[in-house]
């Protein structure tokens, strides 16, 4: 997905099934659900940097987006990610609070890739692959860092109580026993309940979608109706430096209103949003409540600027929900 000056392009995310072995790190994904795949390995983010703004729970992984800006060193390789809270209760009209986004950026030449692109279709060339497990022991629920270990069968970590609870009810429970009597790691990992979505991408230019007509009542929502319904299984538009696709007249955010890069001061333009039958298609239950939004649009940091101590930086997400 590249920057281009001139024309803000829209390159729109669709979903496909695609092997595991594609959603590891060093091939630079972008997908949904599951787990994250980590870009910069170590140090990750803590629990404290993945806190939901309402209930203080641990947020969960939604989704991330591979966007790197080639013409910068520093952002070589470069990945956003989109944390969401569990709890219902935290998905409120027009409120983003239960939301995380995260910004990763490595330089071509870094401490865990190879500098030569990776073979992108040989599953046995990527077997050995540089992995986050390599560097500390990740939470068996989300991925995200974790140190508390299962008491039982002394194999798997959690980054928090309400994590271990819940993969308990999910399957850790019939999976502990089995566990403790001894088998390989490889077993948790396809055992997992999981499903993963990879994120490709198709793209059409911005004139396209002026080309078409506008209706009276809610001049936004019936506008935003008619985009979707040229390419109905959108479910990311990215526009680096272009405009959020509104779903309706009220509550739209006026840029003036983006926070600046709390990093760096530089001003946030537009990246890409979330589109709301991302969650249905998938049949996300157990975030699927979370989820009932609009649109989510996500704001970074105009210069992507980096931090030596610090490779997961926040940045701002807005939720524009459809309110009766
Ligand atoms: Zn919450
Ligand atoms: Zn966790
Ligand atoms: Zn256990
Ligand atoms: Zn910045």
């Amino acid at each position: 997905m590249s920057d281009n000056e001139s024309i803000p392009r829209v390159d729109l995310g669709i979903l496909a099934k695609v092997p595991k072995w594609r959603f590891y790190s060093h091939l630079f994904p972008s997908k949904v659900g599951a787990k994250p795949a980590w870009l910069s390995l170590k140090p990750l983010p803590t629990v404290d940097n993945l806190k939901c703004g309402i209930c203080s729970e641990v947020c969960i992984f939604l989704l991330q987006i591979y966007s790197p800006l080639i013409e910068s060193d520093d952002s070589f390789h470069r990945t956003i990610f989109v944390f969401i809270c569990r709890n219902p209760n935290c998905s409120l009209p027009n409120d983003s609070r239960n939301i995380v986004v995260l910004r990763s950026c490595l330089p071509r030449e870094n401490r865990f890739y190879s500098y030569i692109p990776p073979d992108y279709d040989s599953e046995t060339a990527n077997r050995s692959a540089p992995s986050e497990c390599y560097y500390q022991s990740l939470c068996a629920l989300c991925g995200c860092v974790g140190q508390k270990k299962c008491g039982s069968c002394q194999r798997i970590y959690y980054c928090c109580k309400s994590h271990q609870v819940l993969d308990w009810k999910e399957g850790h429970k019939e999976e502990c026993g089995v566990l403790q009597i001894g088998r390989n790691d490889n077993t948790i990992e396809e055992g997992a309940k999981s499903f993963e979505t990879e994120l490709t991408k198709s793209n059409f230019s911005v004139e396209e979608l002026e080309k078409m007509a506008f209706s009276k009542s809610d001049r936004t929502f019936e506008n935003f109706k008619k985009i979707v319904k040229v390419h109905p299984e959108q479910m990311i538009r990215y526009s680096r430096k272009g405009t959020p696709l509104w779903i309706t007249d009220e509550n739209q955010l006026n840029v003036d209103d983006v926070p600046n890069c709390q990093y760096c001061g530089s001003r946030r333009v537009f990246e890409f949003q979330i589109m709301p039958h991302l969650v249905y298609k998938l049949g996300l239950d157990s975030i699927g409540k979370s989820l009932d939004w609009g649109v989510i649009s996500i704001f970074t940091c105009e210069k992507s600027c980096t931090d030596t101590s610090n490779n997961y930086l926040r940045e701002f997400a807005y939720k524009q929900d459809v309110t009766n």
